[in-house]
């Protein structure tokens, strides 16, 4: 676990205009500014240049929510991963379940974003994750391993290391429910175990895994001190900076 890269990234959903954000990235720079770990917060589109001039000479890294499977073409609404490179975003969040449930985002179109965006040079922040129903089935494991398998198909070992897969329990998000930590750690391992099987044991080894769903400054630090969860997909605290340095600290 000491090898592996830990990052905390926030996910500010469809939060905050340029104005606020810069306020936002502001805040939470000063207080995450020793941090051991690696830093991101991922804004709206909109945001992006507003975030990355705040965030300028800090160690946050700016990230985006979403890029589309194409390079350009008649997609009106989208954005692609070449636009989110040119204006110099690294990381983008891909599969989030909101995209999933609302938008019709399905593990197919998680793997064109996917290999799009590693083709434009970004780092992937997979998202991966059961409903209720689907951990009440008792297909938790299987499923987040299948919702992984296609999502990677195709991307080569040196590709995987811009990979981090974020275990989200669709029923964690948002919600105030998090998963127990034997339950995050459960799930991050069997996706460590898929990816051993797809790649190897180094690359298994090698790959960063966060947990996401309802993470905040009280319950982080156990879950973070699970052996295999490396990190955190962070949603309502990362809007506020005192939380979410607390649990950039925790992952410290
Ligand atoms: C998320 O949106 O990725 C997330 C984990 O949200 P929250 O922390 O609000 O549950």
């Amino acid at each position: 676990k000491q090898l592996r890269k830990a990052v905390i990234a926030g996910n500010w959903k469809m939060n905050k205009t340029p104005a606020e954000a810069k306020e936002l990235i502001a805040a939470i720079a000063p207080l995450v500014k020793d941090a051991t770990v690696d830093v991101v917060a991922c804004t709206p589109f909109v945001d992006l240049s507003a975030a990355q001039e705040a965030a300028e000479g800090t160690n946050l890294q700016i990230g985006a929510e979403n890029c589309h499977w194409a390079k350009s073409g008649a997609f009106t609404g989208e954005v692609s991963a070449e636009m989110l490179s040119a204006m110099g975003v690294k990381i983008v969040i891909i599969g989030h379940s909101e995209r999933r449930q609302y938008f019709g985002e399905t593990d197919v179109t998680v793997h064109d974003r996917t290999r799009a965006a590693l083709d434009a040079g970004l780092t992937v922040i997979l998202c991966v994750g059961e409903t209720l129903e689907q951990r009440e089935q008792g297909i938790t494991n299987e499923l987040c391993a299948m919702q992984t398998k296609i999502a990677l198909g195709g991307v080569s070992e040196e590709e995987l290391k811009r990979i981090i897969i974020a275990y989200e329990p669709v029923w964690a998000i948002g919600t105030g429910k998090t998963a127990t930590a034997e339950q995050a750690n459960e799930v991050c391992a069997a996706i460590r175990e898929t990816v051993k099987e797809l790649y190897g044991c180094a690359a298994g080894d090698g790959i960063t895994l966060q947990y996401g769903g309802s993470m905040n400054a009280g319950n982080a630090a156990e879950l973070l001190a699970q052996p295999d969860v490396d990190g955190g997909l962070i949603g309502g605290a990362s809007l506020k900076p005192q939380d979410f340095a607390a649990i950039v600290e925790a992952a410290t």
